[in-house]
């Protein structure tokens, strides 16, 4: 034996006998850490629908094995409320039942892998209100707000916009300034016309087609828009944020003319200027102007925003939370849009609800690449019944610090407000709008 050789084997005795211990100051330490914290399991899964303003809301609560531990998430598809219960409660909860709450991507990919078809609203809403409900019991059980699990905050509060529409400029650019007074620096103007079902008010008396119902052609919406606009940003100064949303409604050759002719307005955002199945025209828009371009509200699937993220062929991505599937999901396409240079801007309607609201608030403040935040203003008796939501002030949303989403339910109020079906009978689903000719559009 050489002296290297018995070095080596002194060295192999001496960690031999450390080893051990090491291991078992590792396990002990280990023990420590967790004590008093055996994993909790899914004890019930139950659904809240409500509607106390205009939306039906969908919140999946999951409760726990320790008393007292329990979470909220939102699984709102406003136009087929009711067909998100059965999902949740007939396919997932059977699922889930006794599984551990703490493995988040785990019971996610489950969920979306147990249905084999996957990636449509109903299935990817009723998931999100499991996911988000399991990132609420995860900050409770840290005693930390979600935003904390997610890296903390990048900024101390979340920048939203007001939404504003007007059959004209005069009355869009009152109540804007309405707006601007209550501190909003970002307006959305939502342009009436005359005579038509635009996607905003609908006043006066309206055009009569070769057909019963309500009339929308997309040439006189982009001529009565464009002037709108062109007024809104003449009154109201270049410093205000001034968005605009197509909501789909022109064709793709349109799409381009009408980027092309508000560019030099400035915009914050314009907003579906096409729908998700002509997004390959985005490249024509993006060739043509600089308008800054937001897209994604319908986008269920990652197929339609992987292309427009990674070839940066929009600004701002605009997916709806539930809709692709929670949390999970969209903390991982704001990841991905860091990469290129677009920003999030999540869609927050009134048809999120006040759950959903604030996990995108969350997400908004943990996410670097963050650029604006739709709604999250929640007032009324929905504040009654969701208690710890965002408050507003100058502009900006800020969350509480209270654990998981810091929000409690009234379920009991929440049950004074059951669903009811308006005078045309939908159930909360949209009905049809249709050129003068009579063919359908998309809305
Ligand atoms: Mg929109």
């Amino acid at each position: 034996m050489n002296r290297r050789e018995y070095f080596q084997m002194a060295m192999a005795g001496a960690l031999g006998a450390a080893l051990p211990a090491r291991r078992l100051e590792a396990e002990q330490q280990v023990a420590r850490a967790v004590r008093g914290l055996p994993v909790p399991t899914i004890k019930d899964i139950q659904v809240i629908a409500t509607q106390p303003l205009g939306a039906r809301l969908i919140v999946v609560k999951i409760l726990t094995d320790q008393d007292g531990l329990y979470g909220y998430g939102c699984a709102t598809f406003t136009q087929r409320a009711d067909l998100v219960v059965p999902a949740v409660e007939k396919y997932l909860k059977p699922l889930l039942l006794g599984k551990p709450t703490d493995r988040i991507e785990d019971t996610w990919q489950a969920c979306y892998n147990s249905s084999y078809w996957r990636s449509g609203p109903v299935l990817n809403n009723a998931i999100s209100g499991i996911d988000q409900a399991l990132w609420d019991i995860k900050g409770r059980q840290a005693n930390m707000p979600v935003y904390e699990l997610l890296g903390g905050k990048a900024r101390e509060a979340a920048l939203t916009y007001a939404t504003v529409g007007g059959m004209d400029a005069s009355e869009a650019i009152d109540k804007a300034r309405q707006m601007m007074e209550q501190g909003f620096r970002c307006i959305k103007i939502m342009t009436g016309v005359p005579g038509m079902a635009a996607y905003g008010p609908r006043n006066g008396p309206q055009i009569k087609g070769l057909h019963p119902g309500p009339v929308f052609d997309s040439e006189p919406y982009m001529r009565h828009a464009r002037g709108m606009l062109e007024e809104c940003r003449k009154q109201l100064g270049d410093e205000i944020g001034l968005i605009h949303d197509v909501h789909e409604r022109v064709s793709p050759h349109q799409a381009v003319q009408f980027a092309k002719e508000l560019e030099p307005l400035n915009l914050f955002y314009l907003e579906d200027v096409l729908s998700p199945e002509d997004i390959d025209y985005f490249r024509q828009v993006r060739q043509q102007c600089a308008t800054s371009l937001a897209m994604g509200e319908l986008f269920s699937n990652p197929h339609e925003w992987q292309p427009l993220i990674a070839e940066r062929l929009i600004d701002y991505i605009r997916c709806h939370l539930s809709q692709v599937g929670g949390l999970t999901p969209a903390r991982k396409i704001a990841i991905l849009a860091e990469q290129f240079g677009v920003k999030t801007a999540w869609h927050g309607p009134p048809d999120v609800s006040p759950v959903g609201h604030t996990a995108q608030l969350h997400l908004d403040l943990a996410s670097w690449n963050f650029g604006i935040q739709e709604g999250g203003v929640i007032k009324g008796v929905e504040a009654e019944i969701f208690t710890g939501c965002a408050a507003y002030k100058d502009g900006f949303l800020w969350a509480s610090d209270a654990p998981g989403w810091g929000i409690e339910v009234n379920e009991q109020l929440a049950a004074k407000y059951p669903f009811r079906d308006g005078p045309d009978h939908l159930n909360g689903g949209w009905g049809e709008i249709r050129r003068y000719d009579g063919s359908i559009i998309k809305q």
